[in-house]
């Protein structure tokens, strides 16, 4: 990941990569290892931290990498535990990520969907989850979707992606939330940005972040979501092992056309047969989330679409009662109509639980992630402040890049 004319970002870089790097500066291979470390398990902020290097070693190494990390803009945390940061990037970009802690309000200190996530876990673990951006905006212009409203600024390159992982360890360490050096325990990739369209970086990060020698996530660990770019939910089966969650919010053609413009490139039924093809171990399955819109996708036909939509798929539904979003013509279900429609799944013998409503006085729930104040926010759109990255898209169109490889 290069930023204009600047060095490759060394948090971006494999532990293979560091190795032949380190090969030709003439050092002995556990060199790398020690390096990767660093950058992946303790995630060091700076050359300084890195003591056990020789100074040397990191001057030379300091000539032909920059280390970017990125730094917290703001921090809000939520009256339910749930925390979003805003991070800045090197090139002055801003992202977010959050992080939502479960089980920590007592009773039984799990919720019914932690049961069903963590095939293989103790069903006692305690689940410290981040949800980490791809993006910096989005190019899919899902118009429910805050960050729809943002266009693409710019792909995350694979250590901005790790990145936010780090920072966020760190940051939860400092704040005694959690164990040294690794309080997260989940990751979800459902903050700002289409994962499968960043594949090749989101991909990286993902080997960055699963490595024994980082932070060893396990794969049963981490999701990846997508609003159905069908070519990459292909490659996402076929060369990494992690979760699938689907952004389906509609049971009609014609109604995902509306909301999600990326169905008129991947129709439904192309969608699901992806998602049928998806490679499955015993017992995983895949994520169907669904924002219920007032109105648009929450009658009782919808729920009885949803169920033979997805008949046959190892899945779970989560539904989402839509989160108000400023300058965003949507509205929330009354909690009857999220109940029954939650009712008509579960008769229709379709796993659906209703997520809780996270950070919502932080504006930290689904959908509502924008950089308030940067470059995309409507609502400096709305103050007539300019906007200089990629519009949100006019309704219908999609982006040329759709099936582009990461940009960053
Ligand atoms: S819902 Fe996801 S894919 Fe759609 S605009 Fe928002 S961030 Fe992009």
């Amino acid at each position: 990941m290069r930023f204009g004319p600047g060095r490759p970002d060394l948090r971006g870089c494999s532990l293979s990569c560091l190795a032949e790097e380190l090969a030709r500066l003439g050092e002995r291979p556990y060199r790398a290892r020690q390096l990767f470390r660093w950058l992946h398990q303790k995630g060091a902020a700076s050359w300084d931290e890195m003591t056990d290097l020789p100074q040397e070693l990191r001057a030379r190494l300091g000539e032909r990498f920059d280390l970017y990390t990125l730094t917290i803009q703001e921090e809000h945390c939520s009256s339910d535990g749930t925390i979003k940061w805003k991070w800045r990037t090197v090139d002055g970009l801003f992202v977010e990520s959050v992080y939502m802690p479960h089980g920590d309000s007592g009773g039984s200190g799990l919720e019914e969907d932690d049961v069903q996530d963590d095939e293989g876990a103790p069903r006692n673990r305690r689940r410290r989850t981040l949800c980490v951006s791809s993006q910096v905006g989005c190019a899919i212009g899902c118009t429910f979707c805050m960050t729809g409203t943002m266009g693409l600024a710019r792909n995350l390159g694979p250590g901005e992606i790790a990145d936010q992982v780090h920072r966020a360890n760190r940051r939860l360490v400092g704040l005694g939330l959690g164990p040294a050096p690794r309080p997260l325990t989940n990751l979800v990739f459902m903050g700002m940005g289409e994962p499968l369209h960043n594949f090749e970086n989101v991909k990286s990060a993902l080997d960055l972040l699963l490595c024994q020698d980082g932070p060893n996530f396990s794969h049963r660990h981490v999701t990846v979501s997508t609003s159905g770019l069908v070519p990459q939910i292909r490659r996402l089966g076929e060369e990494t092992q992690v979760k699938l969650a689907v952004s389906l919010n509609a049971t009609t053609d014609s109604q995902r056309d509306r909301i999600m413009p990326v169905n008129r490139r991947y129709p439904l039924a192309e969608l699901l047969q992806a998602c049928r093809a998806f490679p499955m171990k015993q017992g995983r399955r895949i994520t169907f989330e669904y924002v219920l819109l007032r109105g648009v996708n929450d009658a009782d036909a919808d729920a009885e679409r949803l169920a033979k939509l997805i008949a046959g798929i190892p899945a779970k539904v989560n539904l989402i009662p839509y989160n108000d979003g400023p300058g965003l013509s949507f509205a929330a279900p009354e909690p009857a109509r999220v109940e029954a429609f939650r009712d008509r799944l579960v008769r229709r013998n379709v796993t659906a639980v209703v997520r809780k409503d996270r950070g919502q006085d932080i504006a930290a729930a689904c959908g509502q992630l924008a950089a308030e104040g940067g470059p995309g926010d409507p609502r400096r759109r709305k103050a007539g402040v300019e906007h200089p990255g990629n519009g949100p898209l006019a309704p219908g169109a999609l982006p040329l890049s759709l099936e582009g490889r990461g940009q960053g």
